[in-house]
C-alpha cells in the first residue's frame, strides 16, 4: 500500500518544492481557500474520523469546531516538541516530507480563520527548524504563504520557534507559555486553548503527524480515509517501533494492524533479537502502562487501535511501541522511566514534584540492591497516591510504568529485594 504520511519513501525527493507540487502538492490548500468555506474544511476533517496523533487521540475536526468565533485573532500551533522516549516519527516527517506537513498546517489555519501559525519545535531540532524555514520561504516565494492568497482576502504566515529542551513543553498549555516567552509550565484548565490559547486568544494545537494527514484527506475525501483503519480509529498511523526488535524504525500502517505484524512482519520489526520471547510491550513510550505478553499469542494478535489496546490495560498514545523481551528486568525499566520523569517534572504542583522525587529515591534503593519488600509496597503506594491529583498528564504518566510494572511483574521485584 502506498504511504499516506511517509510518501517520501515512495516518491524520491518529495521534500523538494517542485517534486511535491508535481505530485499534487498544494492543490488541496488552494482548493480549500478558493472553493470551500472554512467550516466545510472542518466538516471534511470531522467526517474523516481523524484523531489527534499526539497521544490523546481527540477527534481533530471536533477540536477545530470548538474555536471561539467571538474572540479574535485566532492562532494555529503545531506541536513539534517530539520528546517522548521511543517516539521519532514527527522528525522523519519534518525532515523528509516537510511540505505536506506545512500544507496541512496551512489548511488548518484557513479552517479556523488563523492568519498566523507557529511550529513549536523541541530545542534540539535546530536542523529541522532550518529545513522548515527554508520550505516556508519557498512557499512564500511561490505565493502559497503571504497576503491575499490565490487572489482572495485570506492571508497566512507561518513561523518556527525552538523550545529550550523541556519535555513538559510538549504539554499544550506549557507549550503556549513557552511560546509566549514565559517559563514552560502547564496552565490550569479550563479554559482550554480553543477559547483561551496563545496570548489569551483562541488557538488550535495539533501534533505534526495530525496536520500531515490533512492534505491527503482533503484531496481524496473523508470516505477514502475512513476506509483505512477501524471504526474506532480511522486511517493510518506511524508506529515508532523500538526495543528488542531486529528492525526498529517508523512504520506507517492502518490502525487495526496487530502487534504481531508490527513486531514480526518481515517488512517491519522482523522479530525479536536472538529469537527471544516478548515479555512486555510499552505501546506509548515511557508514559505507557506495561502490557503483559510473556509470549501470549492472544495479546500479540490484538489489533492496535485506541479502544482495543485499552482492553489490555494500556493506552496506545503516540504509538511508540517499545518491545521488551524476557531478558529485560522490569525493575530496571521503571528505574529508568522514574528517573526520566523526575528530571522532567516542571515542579509546579506538589504531587508530581514531590512524588517523582520520592519514587526516584525508592526505586534507586530497590534497583541498587538495598531495597526491601516494604520499599516495593511503598513505591506502589506513592505512585497510586499521585494518580488523579496531578495538574497535568506528565505527573500521571510518571506513575504508569511503576504501578503496572509492580502489579503485573511482581517476580522482578521480589528477586530484587532483600529477604
Ligand atoms: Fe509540572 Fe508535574 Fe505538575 Fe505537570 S504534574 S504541572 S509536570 S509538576
Amino acid at each position: 500500500m502506498a504511504h499516506v504520511l511517509l510518501r517520501h519513501r515512495d516518491i524520491p525527493d518529495l521534500h523538494k518544492f517542485d517534486v511535491y507540487k508535481k505530485n499534487g502538492g498544494f492543490s488541496a490548500f488552494k482548493n480549500a481557500v478558493t472553493k470551500m468555506k472554512p467550516n466545510e474544511v472542518t466538516d471534511v476533517v470531522k467526517n474523516s474520523g481523524l484523531r489527534g496523533r499526539g497521544g490523546a487521540g481527540f477527534p481533530t475536526g471536533m477540536k477545530w469546531s470548538f474555536i471561539d468565533n467571538k474572540n479574535w485573532p485566532h492562532y494555529v500551533v503545531a506541536n513539534a516538541d517530539e520528546s517522548e522516549p521511543g517516539t521519532f516519527k514527527d522528525r522523519e516527517i519534518m525532515e523528509s516530507n516537510p511540505l505536506q506537513f506545512l500544507e496541512g498546517l496551512a489548511i488548518a489555519s484557513y479552517a479556523v480563520g488563523a492568519t498566523a501559525a507557529y511550529v513549536y519545535l523541541r530545542g534540539e531540532f535546530w536542523e529541522v527548524a532550518a529545513i522548515l524555514d527554508e520550505k516556508i520561504a519557498e512557499m512564500e516565494k511561490a505565493g502559497y504563504l503571504g497576503d491575499n492568497l490565490f487572489g482572495t482576502d485570506y492571508s497566512l504566515k507561518i513561523f518556527t520557534h525552538l523550545g529550550a529542551g523541556a519535555y513538559i513543553c510538549g504539554e499544550e498549555t506549557a507549550l503556549l507559555e513557552s511560546l509566549e516567552g514565559k517559563r514552560g509550565q502547564p496552565r490550569v484548565r479550563p479554559p482550554f486553548p480553543p477559547s483561551y490559547g496563545l496570548y489569551g486568544k483562541p488557538t488550535i494545537i495539533n501534533n505534526v503527524e495530525t496536520f500531515t494527514n490533512v492534505p491527503m484527506i482533503l484531496a481524496n475525501g473523508a470516505d477514502w480515509y475512513k476506509k483505512m483503519g477501524t471504526a474506532d480509529s480511522a486511517g493510518v498511523k506511524i508506529f515508532s517501533l523500538s526495543g528488542r526488535v531486529r528492525r526498529p524504525g517508523n512504520y506507517e500502517l492502518p490502525f487495526g494492524t496487530t502487534f504481531r505484524e508490527l513486531i514480526y512482519g518481515e517488512k517491519y520489526g522482523a522479530g525479536v533479537q536472538d529469537s527471544r520471547t516478548v515479555k512486555a510491550i510499552m505501546p506509548a513510550g515511557a508514559s505507557s502502562s506495561l502490557i503483559v505478553v510473556n509470549g501470549d499469542d492472544k495479546v500479540l494478535d490484538t489489533p492496535m487501535d485506541y479502544a482495543t489496546v485499552r482492553t489490555l490495560g494500556a493506552d496506545l498514545g503516540s504509538a511508540s511501541v517499545i518491545v521488551l523481551d524476557d531478558t529485560v528486568d522490569i525493575n530496571w525499566v521503571i528505574n529508568k522511566t522514574v528517573h526520566f520523569f523526575r528530571h522532567e517534572s516542571c515542579g509546579k504542583c506538589t504531587t508530581c514534584r514531590e512524588g517523582t522525587h520520592w519514587m526516584r529515591n525508592i526505586t534507586d534503593r530497590i534497583h541498587g540492591g538495598s531495597g526491601t519488600q516494604g520499599d516495593v509496597d511503598l513505591l506502589l503506594n506513592v505512585a497510586k497516591q499521585m494518580q488523579g491529583k496531578c495538574l497535568c498528564a506528565l505527573g500521571e504518566f510518571s506513575t504508569m510504568a511503576v504501578t503496572t510494572g509492580i502489579e503485573r511483574f511482581p517476580q522482578d521485584f521480589t528477586k530484587a529485594v532483600k529477604k
